[in-house]
C-alpha cells in the first residue's frame, strides 16, 4: 500500500496543476477499527455553458490523522468516481494495494490502439479529484461509525481493511 506522499510524488504536473479547478461540495469521515474513510463529493468549477460533472472521491487511511506530517505518511487506499480514474489510475494502484478493481471490471486492452495507452507504465498516480480532497483530509476530522456505501465499495473495503492491522 502506497502512502499519501507517494501518491502524490507519482502524480505528473500536469494534473497537480489542476487542483484548482476542484471543488470538495461535501465531506463525510468516519473512523472504525482503526482506519478512517474519507468520502467526498467532488466537482470540477462551474462554467458558464457546460455541465458541471459530480464525483465520489473516496480515501480509506489507517489511524486518523490530524496533522499534515501524519497524513502525509498514511498508507491510503483511494478510488474516484471520474473518467481519468478510471482510465489512468485504478489498474496501477490496484497492483500497489492501493484501489481495488471497481470501475475497470470490464476493461479490455483495445486490440487496435488508435491512441496511444494511457499509463502504459502503470505509474501509481491519483486524480485531480483526490488531489483535492488530500488537501481537505487532514482538516476534516473523522467521527466513530459507519456511512452508507454502495456493495461493491463495501467489498473492497472490507478486503482492504486485512491489509490494516
Ligand atoms: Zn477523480
Amino acid at each position: 500500500m502506497l502512502s499519501i506522499n507517494n501518491l502524490i510524488k507519482s502524480t505528473p504536473p500536469s494534473v497537480k496543476a489542476k487542483v484548482g479547478d476542484v471543488v470538495v461540495k461535501a465531506k463525510k469521515a468516519v473512523s472504525k477499527e482503526g482506519s478512517s474513510l474519507y468520502v467526498f463529493k467532488t466537482a470540477t468549477k462551474k462554467v458558464p455553458g457546460k455541465k458541471q460533472e459530480k464525483y465520489e472521491t473516496m480515501t480509506l487511511l489507517k489511524g486518523a490523522p490530524t496533522t499534515k506530517a501524519a497524513f502525509a505518511k498514511s498508507e491510503a487506499w483511494v478510488s474516484c468516481t471520474c473518467p481519468f480514474f478510471k482510465f489512468h489510475c485504478e489498474r496501477a494502484l490496484v497492483k500497489k494495494g492501493s484501489s481495488t478493481i471497481i470501475h475497470t471490471k470490464d476493461y479490455k486492452p483495445p486490440k487496435v490502439a488508435k491512441r496511444p495507452p494511457v499509463n502504459p507504465r502503470n505509474i501509481p498516480y491519483v486524480c485531480k479529484h483526490l488531489l483535492a480532497s488530500f488537501l481537505a483530509i487532514p482538516k476534516t476530522r473523522a467521527k466513530e461509525g459507519t456511512i452508507p456505501l454502495k456493495t461493491e465499495i463495501q467489498k473492497a473495503l472490507v478486503n482492504i481493511r486485512k491489509y490494516i492491522p
